[in-house]
């Protein structure tokens, strides 16, 4: 006997090659797993079940995969938008003052956010992961997690200016802090990795090529591949970076990192949007796996993210919501819209990037860029039930025709906003539905949140380099 049975559904199981629709469907679950999906009678017909999911003629899809985000940043959304020299003179100054014991809470929302639109599995980047994975472990969602090591410490900044080191150069790496960074990231991996039959996994992170030292990029690809694991690093985020590589390399990110044997499959490129044609060439022939975070280096950049030619020379592709303060969601379905609009809009031809290799980004390939397609971002006997009911009776899907083309999947990427978004599954259990979550109290969060964000902004204004913000001067003249 079944313990769950998914019945009436419009399926897109995202198995096979494309979408794998199934237009009566039936998704049989036992314990965490999937033990059947298929055509309803073929479900139906093998056995009975405890309890049974009625979806009305829903769809039912895996649920999404957000590859890349900085979760706690989410208390500073919207602040860091349209500025020459984003990380440095924007985002870097509003999260110095998130305080490591309300990051949790920032974290929580964040995730919130993403599970509302459909998100079941995070590629989270962000410190302190020890204490934020609480808010992953209450939310009961799947998490990829890292914490993210450099070998720069901001601290010592009076003392590189006195070494006569100048702002917006390279700053000096300092290998022992990279050291314990490696050390903290290697005891998180001990303490969580595998957590919850497999619901935590935990990765390597050191944070790009420019802020570590070649010899800490090799240490933490040896003790990933002791483990089976991943790096998943910043590549090519900004000019700064491929600038500070040729002062110190003579080569630009990707070639560098090529010539130390970091262009590997066991990595996880985010971003890739500062490169050269033969550079994505060269990264793709080597199976790096590609993070890509189309809406975030949109508004932080003004660049289109290299996600459509990547594709196109085998490479594989997720998409991820990176952060808040100039994303400025966390949301899967903006970023399929904006992936698959904007690659049109670079090439000036429609035809490029159709919309359901996106929805495949934003699921099963997801899964493989994250390490985690043994347990998700598909349906199909034998993965997690980690899945999604989306609303099919009313505007944005509606209406839905099947014949003689289904518009199914290309209103999933054009149309669909996340607020379609009716029940969301993790490993067999409901962790939302009708707009609530099923283990935690969303008004009790949001009053926590209010209160913080009353403390953020006395710590900001405090801040002379937030002052001089675009944002804050523009807030200051009454425009805004
Ligand atoms: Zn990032």
């Amino acid at each position: 006997m079944y313990d769950l049975l998914i019945t009436n559904a419009t399926l897109l199981t995202m198995a096979g090659d494309g979408a794998g629709y199934i237009e009566d469907g039936a998704v049989a679950v036992e314990g965490s797993k999937i033990v059947a999906v298929g055509p309803r009678e073929e479900v139906e017909g093998n056995d009975r079940a405890r309890q049974t999911i009625d979806a009305g003629g829903n769809l039912i899809m895996p649920g999404l995969v957000d590859v890349h985000m900085h979760s706690a940043s989410v208390i500073a959304r919207g602040l860091a938008q349209e500025v020459a020299t984003w990380m440095g003179s924007a985002y870097g100054p509003l999260v110095r003052h998130i305080r490591d014991e309300d990051a949790p809470l920032y974290t929580m929302v964040a995730l919130m956010e993403g599970i509302a639109n459909g998100t079941t599995t995070f590629g989270d980047y962000d410190a302190p992961m020890n204490e934020l994975l609480a808010s992953h472990v209450a939310l009961g969602n799947r998490a990829v997690v890292c914490q993210g090591t450099t070998e720069i410490n901001w601290a010592d900044r009076e003392q590189w200016i006195e070494q006569g080191w100048r702002p917006g150069t390279a700053p000096p790496l300092n290998r022992a802090y990279g050291e314990a960074g490696l050390a903290a990231e290697i005891a998180l991996y001990d303490r969580w990795h595998g957590y919850d039959n497999d619901r935590i996994r935990v990765i390597f992170a050191p944070v790009a090529a420019d802020m570590t030292s070649e010899e800490l990029l090799l240490e933490f690809q040896r003790v990933a591949r002791a483990r089976n694991s991943s790096i998943h690093l910043h590549v090519a985020q900004d000019p700064r970076e491929n600038n500070a590589m040729v002062e110190r390399s003579g080569l630009r990110a990707i070639p560098y990192l090529d010539s130390i044997g970091l262009l590997a499959p066991d990595t996880i490129a985010v971003h890739m949007c500062m490169t050269t044609d033969d550079e994505i060439e060269l990264a793709a022939s080597r199976n790096v796996r590609m993070a890509c975070c189309t809406n975030s280096i949109g508004i932080i950049d003004g660049v289109v993210p290299p996600a459509r030619r990547f594709r196109e020379l085998g490479g594989v592709v997720g998409l991820g919501s990176d952060q808040a303060p100039g994303n400025n969601s966390h949301n899967i379905f903006a970023e399929m819209r904006a992936t698959a609009m904007f690659a049109k809009i670079k090439a000036d031809d429609p035809t490029v990037l159709p919309a359901w290799q996106v929805l495949r980004m934003a699921t099963i390939d997801g899964a493989r860029v994250l390490g985690v397609d043994d347990l998700t971002g598909s349906l199909e006997a034998g993965k997690e039930a980690d899945l999604i009911m989306i609303d099919l009776q009313g505007p944005p899907m509606a209406p839905v025709i099947r014949h003689p083309a289904r518009n199914l999947v290309a209103n999933l990427v054009y149309a669909q906003t996340g607020s379609g978004v009716l029940m969301s599954m993790v490993a067999g259990k409901v962790i939302y539905e009708d707009r609530r979550f099923t283990n935690v109290d969303k008004t009790a969060v949001l009053h926590q949140l209010a209160a913080a964000a009353g403390e953020f902004e006395a710590a900001i204004s405090a801040d002379p380099v937030v002052a001089d913000l675009p944002i804050a001067q523009l807030t200051r003249s009454g425009l805004i």
